[in-house]
């Protein structure tokens, strides 16, 4: 498959890139071990937001043996808020069987990347481009985009084949500054072919973006609606003792595995089916937390209790729930109101 607009493109992005790119922290390295914390970490959180995280990982985890070695435990605390913790667990498989394999640092092609725990087309391509320099593509959600308005495409971007179709196009132009060249594709995607008001007025590759001269580019890309998410409603228990809260560990497969949660449960709410004695309760407002494939609404209960049960609940006040235990975004929202009560009480 070839295309004239693609590869008239390149040099045009390419100057675009060097006189405009982001100064971001990822960006003044080429150590593959940096590139893939960042692109893992970009893969389903803004760029600002990821920033302050990339730089405390770094930190506290400069390389794949630090990885390899760092508790669990810790390990979730410095992704806490990120979300989609499956990304970092299986960061740290990886670190694991790369250091077992006595390789104390990434592969360097496509290929052996590709055979990586959670690393898949798009990040094996951004690993082996920008640290490594191998002419192949990195297709993610902005060069979906982008792609698709230069080539005036119809076709669906969440449908695998069509992306598929994107990075095989692409290899068939790849410069040898392939890092540069697939980072100025994400950028142009991020910063001027946004998704629903494209700045084409100032964009570099307007001459030769079809998009734009059939004035399409509001309808492009197409990409058709989520399944829709299951929505779910949980009552949350916040037991409250003697200025602690119990919390427990989840399961370590499926939504949230091994992180902690107070006690919830699907059914609704009856005083009478609380098990411990206890002097009041009051209701939180309630909340809705949104995932990839669910959304949970919860309704969550404080309630007093005048005896400490004898169930494996682990006790934690607000700053240790705060600073010792990965307590997922979902369960966040209740801390405030926890701090109300604690300042009356
Ligand atoms: S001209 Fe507009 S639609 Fe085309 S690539 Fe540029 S910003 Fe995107």
């Amino acid at each position: 498959m070839k295309n004239k607009n693609i590869e008239q493109m390149i040099d045009p992005l390419l100057d675009w890139y060097k006189n405009n790119k982001r100064d971001l922290p990822w960006r003044q390295t080429i150590d593959p071990y940096q590139i893939w914390v960042s692109e893992i970490m970009l893969q389903q959180t803004k760029v600002e937001a990821v920033i302050p995280y990339f730089k405390k990982f770094i930190e506290n985890i400069p390389s794949l043996d630090a990885l390899s070695q760092i508790e669990e435990e810790r390990l979730l605390k410095l992704w806490e808020g990120l979300g989609y913790y499956s990304r970092v667990k299986n960061m740290q498989k990886c670190a694991k069987q790369l250091i077992s394999e006595d390789l104390h640092s990434l592969p360097s092609s496509y290929l052996e990347l590709l055979k990586l725990p959670g690393i898949g087309p798009y990040t094996a391509g951004a690993i082996a481009s920008i640290a490594f320099g191998e002419r192949v593509s990195a297709v993610d959600g902005n060069v979906l985009r982008v792609i698709s308005r230069v080539i005036a495409s119809h076709k669906n971007i969440s449908d695998a084949k069509v992306k598929k179709e994107i990075e095989l196009l692409l290899n068939e132009y790849i410069p040898k500054e392939s890092g540069d060249f697939n980072q100025s594709l994400m950028e142009l995607g991020a910063t001027i072919c946004i998704p629903s008001h494209p700045r084409c007025n100032i964009c570099p590759i307007q001459n030769l973006c079809i998009a734009y001269q059939k004035k399409e580019m509001y309808l492009l890309p197409i990409k058709e609606k989520r399944k829709t998410q299951k929505e779910i409603e949980m009552t949350i228990f916040l037991f409250y003792y003697k200025g602690k809260i119990a919390i427990k560990k989840r399961k370590n497969t499926g939504i949230l595995a091994s992180l902690f949660e107070f006690p919830n449960s699907q059914n609704s709410f009856d005083l009478n089916k609380i098990p411990y004695s206890f002097e009041k309760v009051l209701k939180t407002p309630l909340y809705k937390h949104i995932f990839t494939h669910q959304i949970w609404h919860m309704k969550g209960f404080i309630i007093f209790l005048t005896e400490k049960p004898k169930d494996s609940f682990i006790w934690a006040s607000l700053e240790q729930l705060e600073n010792n235990y990965s307590l997922p975004t979902a369960f966040k929202y209740f801390l405030n109101d926890l701090y109300k009560i604690k300042r009356v009480s």
